[in-house]
């Protein structure tokens, strides 16, 4: 066997995938703005990896991927395996190799991240996943036996996904419900085609389909269909209904026409890169039918530094506006969103503001937005979850100059009354409580409803949602399993 050269690492620099060129994106190209690599240029880069003992960046990755194991087939070219391997643990990888903040997870645990640059492993788990789909490959559940037990998923975005996925390999029915019209939940309707393109949803659909996962779409639960009739029919639900209260700053001003709030400017705009023209209709979900003004040649001013804050102004840039200027109230290093996403805004000419926490929208005499009063902040003790709170400097006031303003403040879950009535209880902040003394993990108070992704944890990450929906359907799968073994027992008698 060829030896492997160790100190690859020193000789092959960490490289992305090649971009589109800056000019496109400031001109208004909306296409996934890393590109694909090259077989050899994958192998390369795969071959960088230390092979750790001990792999932080297992640790560090959420579904904890077996990542040095699917890098080490990359190296040999073995992509069917690779794609094989990645499926054990994560349901959806293509679209975490995309979307998932790697500098904070995988690559911020890379050994080599200490001056070295960290494996492109992000990069990596999309081209692996890319490849072995183009070449036909698919998951093969032609091995398993199917139960006769049925489950609903309420929500087709992360969790509901990656849960569907599991419960079919462990061969019980998976029908999954959503209000919109495809699946992807965030995923479809919120990130922007930059970050992920919306080819790579319906191929992950087709591959759903074709393991035997039926959705059926544009169907909301709770108006629609009543959640009494799913318990009815099916053995278990699923709910992976996402985070969707929008965190209200309560800043005068904010009612104005050209203040949008950020995930239905997000959704619309998805909506007329995809093809669809869905200016003033409603956006599932929210009490709003909103008309977008034009940004091109307009001053946008975002306020918020998380994903939502950088999708935002990201596409604010696509839709020709004068300039864009995010507002943070905090420091960079405390900034929520991917630092590699903050760092593509800037080059596509962003203008941050950190320290500024906003007061009030103004506005000029004929009631059009003029700008944004904020008020300079120095960051505080840390508050319950450890963040360090931004306290205002008395006297700091400033007037940021804008024609219109975005709002990405965060979102919340919330328990709506057709699960309250049915014992499905809230903990802090609307979250679904799941687990907990004499309950499976991700199971809610009624024993049939079990929960997971952002309606559980609040407004967090794509990987997050999956883990979570990944490990619910093993609690249902365990429940089920259960709750059939005594019929079992008297048919064996
Ligand atoms: P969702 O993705 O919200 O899916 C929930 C689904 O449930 C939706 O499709 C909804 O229509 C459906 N639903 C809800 N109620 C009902 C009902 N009653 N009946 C039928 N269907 C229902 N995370 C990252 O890791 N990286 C990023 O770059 C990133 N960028 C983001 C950008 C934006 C603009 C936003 C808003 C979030 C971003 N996130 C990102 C966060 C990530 O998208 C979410 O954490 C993740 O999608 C949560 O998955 P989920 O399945 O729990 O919920
Ligand atoms: Fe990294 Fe996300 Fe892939 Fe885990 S799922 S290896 S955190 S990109």
């Amino acid at each position: 066997m060829m030896k492997r050269d160790v100190f690859r690492f020193l000789k092959e620099p960490r490289e992305m995938p090649a971009k589109v060129p800056l000019p496109l994106r400031t001109d208004g190209d909306w296409n996934e703005l890393y590109g694909r690599f090259e077989d050899r240029q994958a192998a390369h880069q795969a071959d960088r990896c230390l092979d750790c003992g001990n792999p932080y960046c297992e640790a560090k990755c959420p579904v904890h991927n077996y990542i040095p194991n699917w890098l080490k087939l990359v190296q040999e070219g073995r992509i069917v395996e690779a794609a094989a391997l990645c499926h054990e643990t994560n349901p959806l990888p293509e679209m975490c190799g995309r979307v998932c903040p790697q500098d904070r997870l995988c690559e911020g645990a890379c050994t080599l991240d200490d001056g070295f640059g960290a494996v492109t492993i992000g990069a990596v788990e999309k081209y692996i996943v890319d490849t072995a789909f183009a070449q036909g490959w698919r998951p093969d559940v032609s091995k398993v036996v199917a139960t006769g037990q049925r489950v609903a998923v309420i929500g087709a975005g992360p969790a509901g996904l990656a849960c569907a996925d599991r419960l079919v390999r462990a061969g019980i029915d998976a029908v999954v419900f959503d209000r919109y019209e495809q699946i992807g939940g965030l995923l479809q309707f919120g990130i922007p085609s930059f970050k992920l393109d919306k080819s790579v949803i319906a191929k992950r659909r087709e591959v759903l389909e074709g393991m035997g996962v039926e959705f059926r779409l544009g169907v909301e639960i709770g108006r629609d269909v009543q959640v009494d009739a799913l318990l009815e029919e099916f053995d278990a639900v699923f709910l992976g209904t996402g985070a969707y209260r929008y965190t209200d700053g309560g800043l005068p001003g904010q009612d104005l026409p050209d203040v949008l709030p950020a995930l239905p400017f997000l959704v619309h705009n998805g909506r007329i890169v995809t093809g669809g023209d869905t200016w003033g209709r409603p956006v599932a979900g929210w009490e709003t039918t909103l008309t977008l003004p034009k940004l091109a040649g307009k001053r946008v001013v975002v306020l918020g530094g998380g994903d939502t804050g950088m999708d935002c102004v990201r596409s604010a840039v696509r839709l020709g506006a004068a300039s864009v200027t995010c507002a943070y109230r905090r420091d960079e290093a405390n900034m929520p969103g991917s630092a590699r996403e903050v760092g593509n805004a800037r080059e596509e000419g962003v203008r941050f503001l950190f320290n500024r926490q906003p007061l009030s929208i103004e506005q000029d005499a004929d009631g059009n937005v003029s700008g944004v009063r904020v008020i300079e902040t120095t960051l505080g003790e840390p508050d319950a979850n450890g963040r360090r709170a931004a306290v205002a400097i008395e006297g700091s006031e400033s007037l940021i100059e804008a024609d219109v303003v975005i709002i990405a403040f965060g979102f919340s879950p919330t328990v709506p009354e057709w699960l309250s009535t049915q014992g499905v209880e809230a903990q802090g902040n609307g979250r679904i409580r799941v687990g907990g003394e004499r309950r499976l993990p991700y199971q809610t108070a009624h024993p049939k409803l079990f929960a997971g992704g952002d309606a559980v944890r609040g407004a967090d990450l794509v990987v997050t949602a999956v883990q979570e929906g990944r490990d619910a359907a093993a609690s249902i799968a365990r429940m089920l399993r259960k709750a059939t073994r005594p019929a079992k027992a008297a048919l064996d008698a």
